[in-house]
């Protein structure tokens, strides 16, 4: 079977906007108000020859209630499932406790993550991304999904781990 990619994070981080990038159409639903994906849903991808899935989740919040506690319970789910984790951060917004609380969840899974800084949409904003050094997980890698920027190179490093 294909490598699985898991792609996890807070909710609006840019996670299904990322996920479009990556896959190379736009399949995985973009909204502006959080919690629009529910549940694990694979797509396929195909980089330099190399085939793989992506699984986008719902946004992340590991200390969340009722349905967000569901969601996060599938994001936990993906994780459990896949061979490399892309865990994605605004960076405009910076690290939160819950993204701390998900890197540790994270190092405790024992796969290989990769950072990545999302929302870096400009080469002002390069600094946003290497904050993110403190969060131990690593070089952040700073893409703009919506832009595409960064997205080469960050499928480069996801078909270097698996
Ligand atoms: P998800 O909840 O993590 O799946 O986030 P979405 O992909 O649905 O995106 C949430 C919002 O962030 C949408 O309004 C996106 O257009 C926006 N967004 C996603 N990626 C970027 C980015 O690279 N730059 C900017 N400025 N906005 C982004
Ligand atoms: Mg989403």
């Amino acid at each position: 079977a294909a490598p699985v990619v898991a792609v996890v994070g807070r909710p609006n981080v840019g996670k299904s906007t990322l996920v479009n990038r990556l896959i190379g159409r736009r399949q995985a639903v973009v909204e502006d108000t959080p919690g629009v994906t529910r549940d694990r849903i694979p797509y396929d991808a195909v980089w330099n020859g190399r085939r793989f899935t992506v699984v986008d989740t719902g946004g992340w919040e590991p200390d969340a209630e009722g349905r967000a506690a569901a969601i996060a319970a599938q994001a936990e789910i993906a994780i459990a499932t896949a061979d490399v984790i892309i865990l994605v951060i605004d960076a405009q917004v910076g690290a939160t406790d819950a993204d701390e609380a998900a890197v540790r969840i994270l190092h405790r899974s024992k796969k290989p993550v990769i950072l990545v800084a999302n929302k870096v949409d400009d080469a002002r904003s390069e600094a946003d991304a290497a904050a993110l050094w403190s969060l131990g997980l690593g070089e952040p890698h700073p893409v703009s999904a919506l832009h595409g920027r960064g997205s080469g190179d960050l499928l480069d490093v996801v078909l270097d781990r698996m």
